[in-house]
């Protein structure tokens, strides 16, 4: 399966992703961790990254969609993968399905995990990960043996815990500002793909895991009624203001030959007033006292009446 994982900081996108990989042998790829593994190693994304990141902002969408691009080529992911963390803008979005329509490999799934801001702002300060296997905790929600007597299965030593910088309160507002601003528009973007999922990410982690596995087996989310792409919109819109005006152009020019009708100082009557050559002639014989009618009946009639 292809998933993406959507959800604010603290939401438990990573948590998630783990037992989600150990159940369906799929790689996690979190831009986020291959991110501080490229500033911890020093390389030039990781240079170029780390400002942003110190700061809770994005990094720029060139650079994370080259690191995308490159970690989707690697052998482990034609079986599938579970990307968590990214897309995180509507660009990166676009440009993830036009590089999986070009390797054949659409999204099959996007969850979205909700949680309200209160309890993000908590799981996010108790947020703890081994500093070499990456294993998430959390100090008030995972359980007590976990944290403190399982062993880091790269060491075979026990996990050490650390925190990560941009864990900190100040950057945490940010990161949750960036979210609302940048990454919730994603929400509409699936939703009208017909890939979205929403579950409840509050609670019992096994619980949220067992939420996370229904939704996945279960239909989308119904799609919203599909809005023409904007650029169409703004055309329809003028192509409609031009047919009002030109409406409005000819029946101006109807009503101004209707007034030309008119002899002046005369009402006329008549079923064709407003044709404008059988209005001049009628103009010209009433002017010469020719006559008080048009030269022929029929359709053509126009009635003269003196006031
Ligand atoms: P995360 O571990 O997913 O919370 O990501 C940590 C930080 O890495 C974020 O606050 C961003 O600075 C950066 N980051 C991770 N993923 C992306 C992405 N898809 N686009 C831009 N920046 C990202």
């Amino acid at each position: 399966m292809r998933i993406v994982l959507l959800g604010p900081p603290g939401s438990g996108k990573g948590t998630q992703s783990q037992r989600l990989m150990e159940r369906l042998g799929i790689p996690q790829i979190s831009s986020g961790d291959l991110l501080r593994s490229a500033v911890a190693r020093g390389t030039e994304l990781g240079r170029q990254a780390k400002g942003a990141m110190d700061g809770g902002r994005l990094v720029e969408d060139s650079l994370v969609l080259q690191m995308i691009r490159e970690r989707l080529g690697e052998p482990d992911t034609p079986g599938g993968f579970i990307l968590d963390g990214f897309p995180r803008t509507l660009a990166q979005a676009e440009a993830l399905e036009r590089l999986l329509r070009a390797l054949g490999q659409p999204l099959d799934a996007v969850v979205q995990l909700e949680v309200d801001s209160a309890e993000l702002v908590r799981r996010i300060s108790g947020r703890r990960c081994c500093a070499d296997c990456g294993r998430v905790f959390n100090l008030f929600t995972s359980p007590r043996t976990a944290v403190e007597s399982e062993l880091c299965p790269k060491t075979g030593a026990p996990h050490r815990l650390t925190q990560r910088p941009d864990d900190n309160e100040a950057t945490v507002a940010e990161r949750l500002r960036v979210y609302e601003e940048k990454t919730r528009p994603l929400i509409d973007f699936y939703r009208a793909r017909g890939l979205l999922r929403v579950i409840d990410a509050t609670g019992d982690v096994d619980e949220v895991s067992r939420r996370l596995t229904q939704a996945l087996g279960a239909p989308a989310a119904p799609r919203a009624p599909r809005r023409a792409p904007a650029a169409t919109r703004v055309r329809a819109a003028k192509r409609r203001r031009a047919s009002a005006s030109a409406r409005v152009r000819r029946s101006g020019r109807t009503a101004r030959r209707v007034r030309a009708a008119r002899p002046s100082g005369r009402r006329v009557r008549g079923r064709t007033a407003a044709k404008p050559k059988a209005a001049a002639k009628v103009r010209s014989r009433v002017a010469s006292g020719k006559t008080r009618r048009p030269a022929r009946g029929g359709r053509g009639r126009i009635r003269e009446k003196r006031r």
